[in-house]
C-alpha cells in the first residue's frame, strides 16, 4: 500500500463512501438532479457520502448546480 493509498482509507471515513474518481463520474448526473430540486442522495447514497467527507468533491458540487441553475445543464455535458 502506497502512502497515498493509506491517507486516503484514513481520510475515507464512511463505508459508503465510494471515493473521487468514482464521485466525479456521476458528480455531473448527481448535480442536474440537484440542480432540478430531486433528491439525488437517494440515487448515489456513496455519492452523498463521499461528498459530506470531501471538500474538494462538494465544492465541485456546488459549483455544478450554481451552474446548471444559471445556464442550464446542456452546455456543460
Ligand atoms: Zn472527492
Amino acid at each position: 500500500m502506497s502512502d497515498w493509498d493509506a491517507l486516503n482509507e484514513f481520510l475515507r471515513t464512511d463505508p459508503r463512501d465510494i471515493g473521487c474518481d468514482r464521485a466525479l463520474d456521476a458528480l455531473h448526473t448527481y448535480s442536474e438532479m440537484a440542480a432540478a430540486g430531486k433528491n439525488p442522495a437517494e440515487l448515489f447514497p456513496g455519492l452523498a457520502a463521499h461528498l459530506e467527507s470531501c471538500s474538494a468533491c462538494s465544492g465541485d458540487h456546488e459549483a455544478l448546480v450554481r451552474a446548471i441553475r444559471e445556464f442550464g445543464g446542456g452546455e456543460l455535458c
